[in-house]
């Protein structure tokens, strides 16, 4: 019964066993857990939480539901969270962070890796046609607000510059950081750094690449020989975007700008003739150096500024299978999905360094203006110190438009329905008709004729005790630790068999 977690005897609960992102609990708290686990609820206990998948942070729920067919009215199936092994309902938390909930941060870093990807290649009801649409991938950054210690591929940090700055600081840097340096991200000089701007900068981001995507409209339509009022006739421009946080605290947005045909009833148009994903990497390019947004101060004091992206900027074509160009350029549809869905499940407290000097900085400098601009009366900057933990960002962290690609909730709910054949299956003791659960993974949702009527109430969230918090992250621990070795074992596997056959 305690497969979920093999290894977790009470022997393995010292700093000596500590896994990777499971706090070490204190004595009390290891005796706690070591008596919970031989108490005769922890059968159930592991239940709930193998059914949220090991989900830190459950929210857990009481009450009933009936699942009523609506051609007939009849109740095809009831609920009731007092079925459950501990008397309420337990729901994964669904939190994005890793940092939150690994599990389901996992979950959500696997459903954004298969929206994007047929987005690039199709697949999951989006055509498999709209891989010939040409495909960018687009990397825009925040510009400098001062020097910081960086990483220079082998080379010095800053070992050009000379003497001292205004406040005796060395304006230069000779060292070669090492990947987990914590100075790296920091500026050189605190005081001289522009902390004001930074934080400005990031609460106008997501305006600003608004701006952007304005431009790039206006291009494409230049490019294509039509008015920007009408580009919406011959091509629609499609992104999947994510914001990833550096060590500095600034942010940069990863995004896969694709070019359709005109927006009709059936969607994924062929693209127009006359732009391929090169000279839209071009576009991409010019529209995000020449976008500028002027914002004002946030009070008299402070002055309007002219924001724009950092100069370090990159456009590239995405190549699907199917397209022959020079592979050396080419960057995979998998690995363009992975990269952006592993970016999707981070935020600022995942950049591994929250703590530091810097990041206190830049929240204090968040709160200080948040004040400036409430004492001004100044507008633009409602609610920025709530965006403090966000190091004064407001905007989303994954978004598409509409068009892009599938939704998350029909993966999630494709996943729920599936999950319910699979157990089915498992109940019965038959086997699973794979044909059929592809058919009800594609299903469409309005086809559905039942109806789910229930009636829920809050209990809390969160598991019980700091213990449980911990035995749960270290199930999700080790199921990650399991999932990897399977991975390899495949892997493995696939090489020696094709080493064979060559
Ligand atoms: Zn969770
Ligand atoms: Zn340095
Ligand atoms: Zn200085």
């Amino acid at each position: 019964m305690h497969e979920t977690i093999p290894a977790l005897f009470p022997d393995t609960f010292g700093p000596e066993h500590a896994i990777e992102g499971v706090p070490v609990l204190s004595e009390t708290a290891g005796e706690q857990v070591k008596s919970f686990m031989a108490s005769p609820g922890f059968d159930s206990w592991t239940e709930a939480l193998a059914r949220v998948g090991n989900c830190a942070h459950p929210i857990r729920l009481r009450g009933r539901s009936e699942t009523v067919d609506t051609a007939t009215g009849e109740i095809v199936s009831a609920y009731s969270s007092e079925d459950e092994p501990l008397g309420v309902t337990h729901v994964r938390c669904g939190n994005r962070r890793a940092s939150v909930c690994p599990s389901c941060s996992r979950l959500y870093a696997g459903d954004m890796f298969h929206l994007i990807r047929a987005g690039i290649s199709g697949g999951k009801t989006v055509p498999e046609q709209v891989a010939e649409n040409p495909l960018v991938f687009a990397t825009v950054t925040a510009p400098s607000f001062g020097t910081v210690h960086t990483r220079r591929n082998g080379r010095r940090c800053h070992p050009t510059s000379r003497g001292r700055c205004e406040h005796g600081e060395p304006r230069s840097c000779h060292a070669m950081h090492a990947e987990d340096d914590p100075q790296l991200g920091q500026p050189l000089c605190g005081d001289c750094y522009d902390y004001a701007s930074h934080v400005v900068w990031q609460w106008w981001a997501p305006d600003l690449w608004r701006r952007f995507t304005i431009a790039l409209r206006r291009l494409f339509a230049h490019a294509l020989g039509v008015p920007a009022t009408r580009l919406g006739e011959v091509a629609t421009v499609q992104y999947a975007k994510v914001a990833e946080y550096q060590l500095r605290g600034a942010i940069h947005f990863h995004a896969l700008v694709r070019l359709d045909g005109p927006k009709t009833a059936g969607g994924f148009e062929p693209a127009p003739d006359g732009l391929d994903a090169d000279q839209l990497a071009l576009l991409i390019r010019e529209a995000a150096a020449s976008v500028r947004l002027t914002v004002p101060g946030v009070d008299v004091d402070d002055p309007a500024r002219v924001l724009a992206f950092g100069r370090q900027l990159d456009a590239r074509a995405v190549r699907t299978d199917r397209r022959t160009d020079d592979p050396d350029r080419t960057l995979s549809p998998e690995q363009v999905a992975a990269y952006l869905a592993k970016y999707a499940t981070k935020s600022a407290d995942d950049t591994g360094a929250t703590d530091t000097a810097h990041h206190a900085r830049i929240r204090a400098t968040v709160r200080a203006l948040d004040d400036r601009a409430k004492r001004a009366g100044h507008d633009g900057y409602e609610l920025l110190s709530k965006w403090s933990h966000m190091l004064g960002f407001r905007g989303h962290f994954a978004t598409k438009s509409r068009r892009y690609s599938i939704t998350l909730g029909t993966i999630r709910r494709s996943r729920r329905r599936a999950q319910a054949l699979l157990a089915q299956a498992k109940e019965d003791g038959t086997p699973v008709d794979l044909a059929a659960l592809e058919a009800d993974l594609l299903a469409d949702d309005d086809d559905e004729t039942t109806l789910v009527l229930g009636r829920w109430e809050f209990v809390g969230a969160g598991w019980h005790t700091d213990g449980e918090r911990t035995l749960a992250l270290a199930a999700a621990a080790r199921a990650r630790e399991y999932a990897r070795e399977k991975a390899q074992q495949n892997k493995a596997k696939t090489q020696h068999n094709s080493g064979g056959r060559s």
